[in-house]
């Protein structure tokens, strides 16, 4: 059996720009698991590290998220090579890299030509399907209970049998069946995992809707506007699933922004979905805006206002932000991790936040819910549990002081030492099988 080379691209210690290469020593058969962006302080886009696209045997892309996706394109400029993906995930990507190309195009090493070159290169795989990329290369796409269409990818190489987790959430959501965990084999060689929530435990996902669900109702009782930022895709969705769920639809919900677009690409996917007749009832309960002028004289009437950015970085929410900022009675619920530095992070932490080069100070009311989708601690030492002590595991998409402080937890409670954090960008490891 011949040796398995692990590249560690980018996601070493960072929440973000995703991208490891998997490739066996003894044929040069390789994969390159997802390959995302991550942004600087001043919201400039990182890459991962270089990877040429002749040595790669296919990508297979986990799932939409820019930090996942958003260096794809760039693979593309002069090479043509297979990328595996579900049919969803595709349609997302695509979705999300052409606006991050409006956004920060000039940035960017690719044009929207990769992007078609790209798309042209898909190959799209059903959740349980075994493909056969080569003879001794096969990729099983799991359902990974993130964000619609998401997977986990098993690799079987060489006789190496590798899973990679991408983003995953074994819990389920009001708008997702948890991970598909219990079709991954006992017997794998390696793991490469995500770790985002490695250091936290989510509170149960009934008492977050039901929290969301109060807070808006009293907001809208007394007369006021709710703001909810939120992922274009996953968080938009849940959110509306959510309220239509327990009944809001009396009080107008308005979807602004992508997560419109979003929400039409994943409703022609009822099968990936939980609860199809929900998320029917929940498109048609959403009101897409319906002009300009609407938007300018939000805040006359109690509403709902779901829409990007997540963490308050642009898009069509800032406009919203401005006008019910100043009302005590409207309130701003963010549903989502904001990262350091970002206006959503200023709101929690400072009340005011730097919008446009412009301070506002939020007299409105705040408030911020956990309705994660990325396991919690509990779960991730839950599903390395499920591994013999054979099976080495590598944990990425993490704050590196959080996963060693979640290693040596591991070693004091259950004697768990096959956990390993790659700490720089382009880190590699060479394993061989053991006995
Ligand atoms: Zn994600
Ligand atoms: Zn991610």
């Amino acid at each position: 059996m011949g040796k398995l080379l692990v590249k560690v691209l980018g996601g070493a210690g960072e929440v973000g720009r995703a991208a490891v290469l998997v490739k066996s020593l003894e044929s040069g058969t390789a994969v390159l698991l997802d390959y995302g962006v991550n942004f600087d302080e001043q919201d400039r886009p990182l890459f991962p590290q270089h990877v040429r696209p002749r040595d790669i045997t296919c990508v297979a892309l986990s799932h939409a998220h820019l930090d996942h996706c958003g260096s794809l394109p760039s693979l593309f400029v002069s090479y043509e090579l297979a990328l595996y993906a579900t049919p969803l995930t595709i349609e997302l990507s695509d979705l999300l890299i052409k606006d991050l190309l409006k956004l920060s195009g000039y940035y960017l090493p690719y044009e929207h030509r990769e992007v078609s070159k790209m798309l042209e290169c898909t190959v799209p795989v059903t959740y349980g399907e075994v493909v056969e990329v080569t003879r001794d290369l096969t990729l099983t796409f799991l359902n990974a209970g993130h964000v619609p269409g998401s997977s986990m990818i098993l690799i079987e190489m060489d006789g190496w049998r590798i899973l990679y987790t991408g983003d995953f959430n074994p819990m389920p959501t009001c708008l997702l069946n948890g991970a598909d965990l219990s079709n991954i084999p006992k017997d794998i060689d390696l793991v490469i995992m995500e770790g985002t929530y490695v250091n936290g435990t989510h509170p149960p996902r009934e008492v977050l809707e039901r929290q969301l669900v109060e807070i808006t109702l009293s907001v809208l009782e007394e007369g006021g506007c709710v703001l909810i930022p939120s992922f274009t895709v996953g968080r938009s969705q849940e959110v509306l699933s959510i309220l239509v769920k327990y009944g809001i639809d009396t009080y107008p919900i308005i979807v602004d922004g992508l997560a419109r677009i979003a929400n039409e690409i994943i409703a022609r996917y009822p099968h990936y979905l939980r609860d199809y007749k929900l998320y029917k009832r929940a498109m048609e309960v959403a009101i897409e805006v319906p002009s300009e002028y609407f938007r300018r004289n939000v805040g006359s009437e109690p509403c709902i206002i779901i829409s990007p950015a997540g963490m308050l970085k642009g898009g069509a929410v800032i406009q919203y932000l401005k006008k019910l900022s100043k009302n005590r009675k409207n309130a701003i619920i963010l549903p989502s991790f904001q990262a350091p530095g970002t206006p959503g992070f200023q709101i929690l932490t400072r009340g005011k936040a730097i919008v446009d080069n412009k301070e506002i100070k939020i007299d409105a009311q705040i408030y911020w819910l956990d309705l994660s989708a990325h396991a919690g601690r509990r779960e991730l030492e839950e599903f390395i549990r499920r591994f013999d002590t054979n099976t080495r595991i590598i944990m990425v998409h993490t704050t590196l002081l959080n996963a060693l402080k979640f290693v040596t937890r591991l070693k004091q409670k259950y004697d768990i030492d096959n956990v390993l954090v790659p700490r720089n960008l382009g880190e590699t490891l060479v394993l061989e099988k053991t006995a």
